[in-house]
């Protein structure tokens, strides 16, 4: 298989200094990363290449050979060029962080802050809660500018060493008190610690070295979520403002009722009419559920609010999907109404017919209101 140019790669011309490089591939780092596109494994393999691509070409020495050599390079022939093994399966990779933990390596600014965690709801039909789906959803958050690098300073220029605090972080104040002198230390106000001030701020982020930008993220919502699951994706939340991990994203869900299935957990209750004539002789119906419609044997002489239990036609258990819940179906039996003459004729025979039997009933059920209330005598 060939292999693309790694300046191709990277969109870049071959005199690209190391700044456009760098930007070039975070831009791109941040776009293909695997832990925002999961569901896409030609990200995984781009978001290598890319990586691939930068680890040649940010170092001088490998570039040189590059440019010389291209991919025929023998020296590069062991295993590719340095860390990629760390590459190779994304199941323990940290998130963006690892991203920065790059660039910034050991050199950090003290306690880098970690960036805020977001929160999204997201709404998702009955059926997508029960079997998944993957849903694309927009969130506007905090970037690291890729126009500065996130440095704050314009493209060119660096941050200047703090006067105030001659680039520690902290202002002295030495303090006479009766029991000798004491240093007294505190954030440096002028550069809030960071050692460090913006002369010239980059234009497009205003020197905040993030930007606020809506981006698109793919939700891979697993089956039998429910309302008020929460999924976690890690590094999809706001950058960090000084190179350290970004926030994680959350996202909450939110089920939509259905018109005719009702959610109990990982069991599905409906509600069945039944006429009269049904529910005494017996029939077979056709209930819907979330497989399409199934028959289901009514006895003779069922009562409303009777239920029946369809094994297994409920919702996909959440992280074990091959178990599932039950169907509750809970007959109704409908009174019927607006009857034609002859109808009521055949049901008031039909009455004189069962006549002395209805009574009987109802006499016992007088009978036990009774004891019922005026107690067993
Ligand atoms: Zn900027
Ligand atoms: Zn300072």
């Amino acid at each position: 298989m060939s292999k693309r140019d790694y300046y191709e790669v990277l969109g870049v011309s071959r005199d690209a200094g190391q700044d456009e490089i760098k930007r070039a591939y975070r831009k791109l780092a941040r776009q293909y990363h695997p832990d925002v596109n999961k569901d896409d494994p030609n990200a995984a393999e781009k978001f290598k290449e890319i990586t691939e691509a930068y680890e040649v070409l940010s170092d001088p020495e490998k570039r040189a050979r590059y440019d010389q050599f291209g991919h025929a390079d023998p020296g590069a022939g062991m295993g590719g060029p340095g860390g990629m093994g760390g590459f190779e399966g994304f199941s323990d990779f940290g998130g963006f962080g690892d991203i920065f933990d790059m660039f910034f390596g050991g050199g950090r600014p003290r306690g880098p802050q970690r960036g805020r965690d977001l929160e999204y709801e997201l709404e998702v039909d009955f059926e997508d809660a029960a079997f998944g789906v993957e849903e694309e959803i927009q969130i506007p958050r905090l970037e690291t500018c890729a126009n500065c690098g996130g440095s704050g300073s314009a493209p060119g220029t660096r941050p200047e060493r703090c006067r105030s605090c001659n680039g520690t972080g902290e202002q002295q104040s030495v303090v006479n008190t009766p029991f000798g002198r004491m240093i007294n230390r505190r954030v440096c106000t002028a550069c809030r610690g960071r050692g460090q001030v913006i002369t010239r701020p980059c234009p497009e982020c205003h020197g905040q070295g993030r930007k606020r930008v809506r981006r698109s993220v793919k939700i891979r919502v697993p089956a039998g979520v429910d309302t008020g699951t929460r999924l976690r994706i890690p590094g999809a939340g706001e950058s960090s403002p000084d190179g350290g991990q970004p926030g994680d994203l959350h996202i909450v869900i939110r089920v939509r009722p259905h018109d005719i299935f009702e959610r109990d957990g990982i069991h599905v209750n409906v509600d069945v009419p039944l006429t009269f004539v049904q529910a005494a002789l017996g029939d077979e119906i056709e209930v819907p559920t979330l497989d399409g419609s199934v028959k289901l044997r009514i006895p003779e002489g069922t009562q409303t609010g009777t239920k029946f239990r369809l094994r297994g036609k409920g919702i996909p258990k959440l992280g074990a999907p091959h178990q599932r819940g039950d169907q509750h179906v809970r007959v109704h039996v409908i009174t019927p109404t607006h009857l034609t003459e002859r109808q009521k004729e055949l049901l008031r025979e039909l009455g004189r017919e069962l006549g002395q039997h209805t009574q009987e009933q109802s006499r016992t059920f007088i009978e036990r209101m009774k004891s019922a209330f005026l107690g067993d005598n």
